[in-house]
């Protein structure tokens, strides 16, 4: 028998087992067996994290940007020479195939490649005239939150812009997926990122964010999760006014208009809605088709999700694996039965596979009604819901009727519909006839209940930055 991996906290620069020896054990969604364990931190081990990342502020955010850039540009190399045994790893704690996981990792390589690159040019002052300038500065420690879906790509995110910008940062990872923050920050270590910079810490999610919101050190808030416990780190806080970047959940719309090619509609809806099986906060989950096109569209896409092919996350003839634990399943179970006693149809799908492992079929309902939960709770699975509709005004009335707004995706050729859509659709970002995920130089965040502050790109960078707003006469130095 192998012995069981076990990950650890990095802390000023060690990788170590937690102070009081505790652990958590980490499963195998396809096996529902425990296969590793991940220390968790003590409230020591948090004070550890919080002096060593206050001691290497004032160097990290002095030391040249160019220098920082380039030290995230030689971690994303390394981190790409990981990503053979790498994405083993994420499929094994975390259910996606081999194929999301490595497409997962290139997303984070890139992220860090983006960063790097532009982090001179992003913290360089901004001349606003001839007596005034914008002189951009690192805004302190930051606690950095982040999930299970897409470990890799949410802590790339944070971390990247963070660190780009002079920024130490706290970082909670994914109990669930504790490989990746392993090598993430290691590839960051190995690039020659000084001690305490980067802290890695796992344990009990809300003692952890309790304890280092807490703490005057940290000046920033990263989170990506779900809107409750969004909301319960921005209560936590507010008693430091510490800066708050809410990355969370979506419901996501997309409106199949009477013109569309349902050529393309249809496997682009179905490939990026069963991605990573459905586990995604900008996978679309409510679907709006013209009335014309609603037979039409509902066959061929019930036809695609009974074909996908189901199985364990290390097969490459599998498309897709097994949800990321108990949870999602019985998520998934309480939102069909919702949704079936209130009269919706089940198409396909709808119920757990009776073999070992969290697995649950792409499942597509109709006839849903409008008080149904699965209409307003993040499904945050491979659930579609499919309606048709009469008029434009109608579509986006509906595509707004939740209280998320991450993102919203529409197919039409028609430039009208197009400029009604993209002005109609109460989201942070709008897709127009494809659905791709975020890349790395763009701005992404949410509005209404889906979170505030943006990721990517310049806008990500500028998160964690104070611009510093210098005037005065004559020469300014
Ligand atoms: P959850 O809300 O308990 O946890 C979601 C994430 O937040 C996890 O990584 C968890 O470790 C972390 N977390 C939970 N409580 C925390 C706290 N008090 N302080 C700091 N971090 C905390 O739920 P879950 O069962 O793990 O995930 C299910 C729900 O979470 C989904 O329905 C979805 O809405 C949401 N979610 C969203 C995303 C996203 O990408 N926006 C990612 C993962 C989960």
């Amino acid at each position: 028998m192998t012995e069981a991996r076990s990950y650890q906290l990095f802390i000023n620069g060690k990788w170590r087992a937690g102070s009081d020896g505790a652990t958590i054990p980490v499963i195998n969604p396809a096996t529902e067996m425990v296969f590793a364990s991940v220390a968790a931190a003590s409230s020591s081990d948090l004070d550890e994290a919080l002096a060593s990342a206050e001691r290497s502020r004032r160097a990290w955010s002095s030391r040249p940007a160019k220098e920082r850039g380039d030290l995230l540009v030689r971690a994303a190399r390394i981190l790409a020479a990981k990503i053979p045994y790498a994405v083993k790893d994420l499929s094994t704690e975390q259910g996606k195939t081999i194929a999301e996981a490595a497409g997962e990792y290139a997303r984070a390589v890139e992220t860090f490649d983006w960063d790097g690159t532009h982090a001179e040019e992003l913290s360089a002052a901004i001349p606003m005239g001839p007596n005034r300038m914008i002189v951009p500065a690192p805004l302190g420690v930051v606690a950095a939150f982040t999930p299970w879906n897409y470990p890799a790509v949410l802590i790339a995110r944070k971390l990247a812009p963070a660190l780009a910008a002079g920024c130490p940062v706290i970082l909670k990872g994914a109990e669930e997926t504790p490989s990746v923050a392993m090598h993430i920050v290691e590839a960051l270590r190995e690039a020659g990122l000084p001690d305490g910079v980067v802290n890695l810490v796992f344990g009990v999610p809300s003692q952890i964010s309790r304890h280092l919101l807490n703490s005057p050190i940290v000046r920033v808030l990263t989170f990506t999760g779900s809107t409750a416990v969004g909301k319960q780190l921005a209560r936590l806080a507010a008693n430091n006014l510490q800066r708050c970047i809410l990355e969370l959940g979506g419901h996501s719309p997309v409106v199949v208009c009477a013109d569309a090619d349902l050529t393309k509609a249809v496997p682009a809806i179905s490939e990026y809605k069963f991605e990573c099986a459905g586990q995604s906060c900008n996978a679309p989950s409510r679907i709006l088709v013209a009335r014309p096109l609603y037979e039409e569209f509902l066959s061929r896409t019930t036809e695609v999700a009974r074909t996908i092919k189901i199985g364990a996350p290390d097969d490459p003839a599998t498309e897709m694996g097994p949800m990321a634990n108990a949870r999602r399943i019985e998520a998934m179970e309480r939102l069909t039965k919702d949704a079936t006693d209130r009269g919706a149809h089940v198409e396909t799908g709808g119920a757990r596979l009776d073999q070992l492992g969290f697995y649950w079929p792409p499942t597509i309902l109709t006839g849903v009604p409008k008080d149904a939960k699965v209409l307003h709770e993040e499904p945050f699975g491979p659930i579609l819901t499919v309606a048709p509709f009469d008029t434009i005004e109608e579509a986006i009335e509906e595509a707004n009727a939740t209280e998320y707004g991450l993102a919203a995706y529409f197919f039409t050729a028609a430039a009208n519909s197009k400029r009604e859509l993209i002005g109609g659709l109460a989201a942070g970002a709008v897709s127009v006839n494809y659905l791709k995920g975020v890349s790395a130089d763009a701005p992404y965040g949410g509005v209404k209940q889906s979170g505030y502050g943006y990721e990517g790109g310049e806008h990500g960078v500028r998160s964690f930055q104070n611009l510093k707003l210098v005037n005065g006469q004559g020469s300014l130095g």
